[in-house]
């Protein structure tokens, strides 16, 4: 069994008592679980790190074409933070490693731009009457979190309606707040882009990623909350849509940023790992490979994301922060 397994013997898995998933018993489940697997408490895929619009062809393998789209275990939880087109190929691998045993898992949604939901209509797990997706954004113009997703899957948009999705949905409205289950807390704060964006910040007792895309900086309300929403974060997961250059000269109030106000952010903030995101359609794998060195001597500890890429927090031991990349 591999580690995204071992991290499943988890409140996740719906056949699991409610009884069991009680503060005191997280803490003893997190106890075994430490003892047993040193310590990895928190791991991060990526599934998809394109923004605006899926970008198939050969010159976009090494860094991926799918929009955004990642998994996160945390102390045996599953979270997925968006739900761009990547969100399909990882409903397939969680057919694959569960074999139809009931799912549980929590969403949080940036926003509603289609390169963050558009998976949704094909993410498998979503038709099992046995599972259950807990979904969390915020509410716009005056449409509930249901009604705004569901709208993609109208007539004349989709075959079938929402209604074909035969799991267990909620849907929650989130304001800047924090929730918590089972030893995760999220806290979420609106960012600054067209038509509203929240950053996550995810923690357990010892490990904080967070994950703030789809910001333009320049805004006082939203570089304040992108600093409390950063502030000592292990990983900082950050939209890097543009070039410096770029943005200069012909990308201002598009909503997105830079590598350089990433930096600039990590800096000030204690951040341990900066991870650039949200890489434009027109920047091609050449073209990122070409960026990250100026990058990286602004902010060293900074990485581009890349579909396939793992990254596991741990608590304790002498490699808090791994990167690995499995084959797509
Ligand atoms: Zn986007
Ligand atoms: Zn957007």
């Amino acid at each position: 069994m591999g580690i995204w397994g071992r991290m499943l013997n988890s409140p996740c898995l719906t056949d699991r008592p409610e009884a069991d998933r009680s503060p005191s018993r997280f803490s003893a489940n997190r106890m075994e679980r430490s003892q047993t697997f040193g310590w990895i408490t928190m791991k991060l895929r990526f599934w998809g790190v394109r923004g605006s619009t899926p970008t198939p062809g050969r010159e976009y393998l090494k860094y991926g074409g799918n929009t955004s789209c990642l998994e996160l275990r945390a102390n045996g939880n599953m979270i997925l933070l968006d739900c761009g087109s990547g969100l399909r190929e990882l409903g397939k691998a969680w057919v694959r490693e569960f074999h139809g045993k009931p799912l549980k898992a929590f969403i949080f949604l940036t926003h509603y731009h289609w390169d963050h939901i558009q998976g949704i209509p094909f993410f498998e797990p979503l038709y099992n009457p046995e599972n259950q997706f807990h979904f969390h954004c915020f509410s716009t113009g005056g449409a509930t979190v249901r009604d705004a997703l569901e709208g993609q899957m109208t007539n004349p948009y989709f075959p079938v309606d929402m209604n074909q999705m035969k799991a267990h949905r909620s849907f929650r409205r989130l304001g800047e707040e924090s929730i918590e289950f089972h030893g995760v807390r999220v806290t979420a704060k609106h960012l600054f882009h067209p038509q509203g964006c929240l950053g996550y910040r995810v923690e357990t007792n010892s490990e904080v990623i967070v994950y703030a895309t789809d910001n333009e900086a320049g805004d006082r309300a939203g570089d304040r909350n992108l600093r409390e929403l950063a502030q000592g974060a292990d990983v900082l997961i950050y939209d890097a849509q543009y070039t410096p250059e770029e943005y200069d000269s012909h990308r201002k109030g598009w909503g997105h940023s830079t590598w350089r106000h990433g930096a600039q952010i990590a800096a000030e903030c204690g951040v341990k790992e900066l991870i650039l995101f949200h890489h434009d359609p027109d920047h091609n794998d050449s073209f990122l490979d070409q960026v990250l060195p100026e990058a990286q001597a602004a902010f060293p500890s900074t990485r581009m994301s890349a579909e396939g890429m793992e990254i596991e927090v741990s608590a304790a031991g002498t490699e808090r922060i791994r990167y690995t990349t499995v084959n797509k």
